[in-house]
């Protein structure tokens, strides 16, 4: 190929780009007709790109756990007695070679409805585990766990069988979850074991939570802001998690973050022909090489220290990221947002805006060791409440459930199940709610980033 710049010398780094692989038919006709890997390595390019366009295509991975059996008689006059998963148990062979086997003798599937179930099988759910109960009647678990389901029977644990006085004595004491949540039961046990005892339940709301909260109205409201900290960095409480139909995500945008990546960006994209230090060995013995022109908007430099050609984006995490858009998405760092909403916003796939996420952040850091301006991002970071729960006492992660009728997030306590808007429940536990962050898509790749410089 003709260089297709003659100004621009062949750059001497040794650092080799590999043109992109073109995906022509008869590559695409390779796809899961054998595992990714090996079509990979048949095309000499990475199987995470051959699983990308594979999965761009709407083709179903290369089913590797058809593994060959040798079948004998008596192993095929045994497909179609039963569904394919309980033959598969007993011959001790994956699931996917039955149902293939059987597809190439021509036998019709035995589906999950041959069960008819009579008051002895029922009888026996619950006994045992529903895989136990399968394999004794012939038929999969989930039929087993549908029907016992359907008649509100507590699945099968050890635990539950051992009923000592001393843990029945707790039933009705409190309500079935909180009592579970002690004895480390499903709620489900609880309540059965109850009943067949003929123990009422404890009212789950013995009084209403509005009387209560009258009640305690003279107490003083803890001072808190809508944005609470969690290890430094801010959210908004009220701000959804999600987009569901009618979302507004309220504009967050930090304007000092977003001023200050402006400026580092300028810099980094300036046409400025006085040369920086080295980025590569940091050494000051540098010369302007070239000066920005047609395709290269941005100026060129080489270190005479370890003759590297270089301009002012290399050495930075921004190296080959789409210049066009990044003015925008700064301004969506800062927004509590998920990928996704910024994604569709900027007309870029969701995988552009995780791998720019990733990036701005770990440049923060380089800029700012600290940690104070990577902390102002929020883009597809999420936090949960934490406080105690005024009704039972837990301390930790409540629920975000919906909004009270004056608008505010209503919490939901996991351990007993009453929901409190956040005022009141800050009112009652005299505390203000923190926010703990329970999802960073970023955080993996920013932490083997600072571990390894
Ligand atoms: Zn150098
Ligand atoms: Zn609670």
């Amino acid at each position: 190929m003709a260089n297709p710049c003659p100004k621009k010398r062949l750059p001497s780094t040794p650092r080799r780009i590999r043109p992109p692989f073109v995906w022509t038919a008869k590559a695409d006709a390779l796809l899961g007709t054998t595992t990714d890997a090996a079509i990979a390595a048949r095309l000499q390019i990475l199987p995470e790109s051959v699983a990308m366009r594979r999965r761009k295509l709407g083709i179903a991975p290369f089913n590797t756990a058809v593994v060959w059996v040798a079948w004998t008689k008596k192993m095929d006059a045994l497909l179609g007695t039963a569904p394919d998963p309980v033959i598969a148990a007993q011959l001790r062979i994956p699931a996917p070679s039955v149902g293939t086997r059987r597809r190439k003798l021509g036998i019709a599937q035995v589906g999950n409805a041959v069960v008819k179930w009579t008051a002895e099988m029922d009888a026996l759910l619950g006994t045992a585990s529903d895989g136990t109960i399968a394999s004794q009647l012939g038929c999969i678990p989930e039929t087993v766990g549908e029907r016992r389901h359907k008649l509100r029977i507590a699945r099968f644990s050890t635990a539950a069988l051992t009923w000592t006085k001393q843990r029945e004595a707790l039933l009705g004491t409190d309500t079935d979850p909180a009592i579970a949540k002690k004895l480390d039961l499903s709620p489900g046990q609880v309540r059965l074991r109850r009943q067949s005892l003929g123990i009422p339940t404890a009212k789950p709301h013995p009084e209403a939570l509005k009387k209560i909260i009258a009640r305690s109205g003279a107490l003083p409201v803890p001072s808190q802001s809508r944005a609470t900290t969690s290890t430094g960095r801010q959210f908004l409480i009220d701000q959804p998690h999600v987009q569901r139909a009618r979302t507004e995500f309220a504009d967050t945008e930090d304007m000092a973050l977003t001023a200050y990546l402006e400026r580092e960006l300028a810099e980094v994209y300036s046409k400025s022909l006085h040369p920086p230090s080295c980025p590569y060995c940091r050494s000051r013995r540098t010369i302007l090489q070239q000066k920005p022109h047609g395709c290269h908007p941005l100026p060129r430099f080489a270190c005479r220290t370890c003759k590297q050609n270089f301009n002012r984006v290399a050495g930075t995490p921004l190296f080959r990221l789409r210049a066009a858009k990044l003015p925008l998405f700064i301004r969506l760092l800062s927004q509590q947002i998920p990928y996704n909403v910024a994604a569709r916003r900027l007309g870029v796939s969701i995988d552009a805006i995780q791998n720019w996420a990733k990036k701005f952040r770990i440049w923060l850091l380089q800029l700012d060791p600290t940690g104070k301006w990577e902390k102002k991002v929020r883009l597809g970071i999420k936090a949960r409440p934490h406080i105690r729960c005024p009704r039972c006492g837990v301390d930790g992660e409540k629920y975000l459930n919906g909004y009270m009728p004056n608008g505010e997030r209503r919490l939901c306590c996991p351990a007993c199940g009453t929901a409190f808007g956040i005022s009141d429940a800050e009112r009652l536990a005299q505390e203000a709610v923190r926010l703990e962050v329970f999802h960073d898509p970023g955080k993996a790749a920013l932490d083997t980033e600072t571990s390894d410089s």
